[in-house]
């Protein structure tokens, strides 16, 4: 489980005054349990990137602390957070971020190769990720030879490579169309049923935040509700 407890975060004005200072997390306190995919709605400039990237560690709170089963993860220090993300966070963001340069199976392997995992194991287990998600067919390709719907699947792959204790997505359906937005519901809602992933997903899209088993309502800053499906 992971706990985030009474999230601060405000923002400088340009000018340092502090008078221009914006609360963008008003003391959020939220619980994620595992093997659900809950979903965080509300609107533009509500905070919702913002609390993402504190749960993961992309970005710091002003105050309050972030609990990884029973792990503070606020006490570390940057090399050893590097390595926490690393192992215990995935991300999918709008866009894939997939490097151009190394093929699909390169890219899913490297966070584990990163993570001091010998290459071969890593690329077997990006493989049997890739098949997973329907890419077999895709190992050697590039992303740019990969439609924007099988780029976000491997980007999938990818933050599944180091069995991460959840997976952080800021608005990943954001840039498909609708069938391919559907197919990664459908992954999301089939990864979790399989092999238990747990997503916290930040969204505009309808329809992924009705197949999620928990909606959370971020306005200003502030939890204004938290309804569960199931
Ligand atoms: P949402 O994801 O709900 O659209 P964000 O978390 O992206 O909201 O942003 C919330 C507020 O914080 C917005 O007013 C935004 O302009 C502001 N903000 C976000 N990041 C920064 C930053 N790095 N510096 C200053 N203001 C920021």
């Amino acid at each position: 489980m992971i706990r985030l407890v009474d999230i601060h975060k405000s923002y400088g004005s340009a000018t340092g005054d502090a008078r221009g200072r914006v609360e963008v997390l008003c003391g959020v306190s939220l619980e994620i349990f595992p093997s659900r995919v809950t979903a965080i709605l509300g609107p533009s400039g509500a905070g919702k990137s913002t609390l993402l990237n504190i749960l993961g560690t992309l970005e710091q709170a002003d105050s309050g602390r972030i609990i990884y089963d029973g792990v503070d993860v606020t006490t570390f220090k940057d090399k050893e957070l590097s390595r926490f993300r690393n192992r215990h966070i995935g991300f999918v963001f709008q866009s894939h971020r997939l490097l151009p340069e190394f093929t699909i199976v390169e890219n899913v392997a490297m966070p584990a190769m990163i993570g001091g995992e010998p290459q071969s194991r890593a690329m077997e287990h990006a493989r049997e990720l890739l098949e997973r998600l329907g890419l077999s067919h895709r190992l050697s390709h590039r992303p740019a030879q990969l439609s924007g719907g099988e780029c976000q699947r491997a980007a999938v792959a990818r933050a599944l490579i180091n069995d991460p204790e959840v997976i952080l997505a800021d608005e990943p359906t954001g840039s498909l169309d609708s069938a391919n937005r559907q197919e990664l519901q459908k992954v999301f809602v089939d990864l979790r049923d399989t092999l238990g992933t747990t997503f916290v997903v930040v969204t505009h899209d309808s329809s992924l935040a009705e197949q999620a088993d928990r909606v959370i309502t971020l306005v200003d800053g502030v939890i204004k509700s938290d309804v569960s499906n199931s």
